[in-house]
């Protein structure tokens, strides 16, 4: 019988290269086929070695992305073919990756399989801003949430269940639905003033951070116009300063100088 290629979903984290597990990195610089999404960092595509097939499903003619039934076919086809695939994603592949839905059509196909983790968006904004997910006394538990809905719905989540002031949320893919998430936390009894912070390409050299609260981050948004990926931590710990620069409080020292007829 033909060999029957495996292929491994690997995580390619949320962007710094150095971040990759030694396992992904390893498998990277060896692999034979790469099919990679929009979100891998162009340092990490760079270390895929040049005798390997590179396949982007991130992007295709018009800008769409290669629809998940389709991917999942180029994957199968591939390892029937005899060859072994690099499934290559950004963060974590089981986190908000439809990573499942690959290895779902993979063990239907009788394709071997193995999933290599990533360091996922969350984690990397709270480390690179030094802003933490728990804290004794702030947050008792973590929430990763999806933000995406449908052109036509409207987000159908357990805001009740979300609206805990000792809970930080980590709301991925919410840029296009910030305004709404805020309007219901806040319906479901989070005060207007609980912390918001966006972090855009965290742990990229392009990381920006951008500091606020539920009843303004919809107008900070607008004007500071945060580029994609961007995800929202909400909640006491978002009010730690971290370390990192913020526009907020640039806006506030600017406003300042201003006051005082400093030109600086
Ligand atoms: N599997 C990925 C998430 C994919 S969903 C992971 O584990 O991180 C895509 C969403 O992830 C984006 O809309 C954004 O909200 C978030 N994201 C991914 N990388 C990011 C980054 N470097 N900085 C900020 N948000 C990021």
């Amino acid at each position: 019988m033909a060999r029957v290629g495996t292929v491994t979903l690997v995580g390619a984290g949320p962007g710094d290269p150095e971040l990759l597990t030694l396992k992904a990195a390893r498998l990277i610089e060896t692999a034979q086929v790469v099919v990679y999404d929009r979100l891998v960092a162009p340092e990490i595509l760079a270390m895929i070695p040049d005798s390997a097939e590179r396949v982007n499903v991130g992007k295709r003619t018009h800008h769409h992305p290669v629809p998940q039934d389709e991917i999942n076919e180029i994957l199968v086809r591939f390892a029937l073919e005899g060859r072994d695939v690099i499934r290559l994603k950004g963060g974590d592949p089981f986190i908000f990756g439809r990573g499942c839905e690959e290895t779902a059509r993979l063990a239907e196909a009788g394709v071997p399989f193995d999933v290599v983790p990533g360091i996922t968006a969350a984690q990397g904004a709270s480390a690179s801003t030094g802003v933490p997910l728990t804290h004794r006394g702030l947050a008792r538990s973590v929430r990763y949430i999806t933000g995406h809905c449908k052109a036509d719905e409207m987000l159908d989540l357990d805001w009740a269940g979300l609206a805990d002031p000792e809970t930080t949320l980590v709301f991925y893919m919410g840029k296009a639905t910030i305004r709404l998430i805020a309007q219901k936390l806040m319906a479901h009894g989070l005060p207007g003033h609980t912390p918001v912070m966006a972090v855009a390409s965290a742990t990229s050299a392009q990381e920006r951070r951008l500091d606020s609260q539920l009843d303004q981050i919809e107008a900070d948004m607008a004007e500071h116009g945060l580029e994609s990926p961007v995800i929202f931590l909400i909640g006491k710990v978002a009010g730690l300063a971290g370390r990192r620069d913020s526009f907020r409080l640039i806006a506030q020292a600017r406003d300042l100088r201003a006051k005082e007829g400093c030109h600086a």
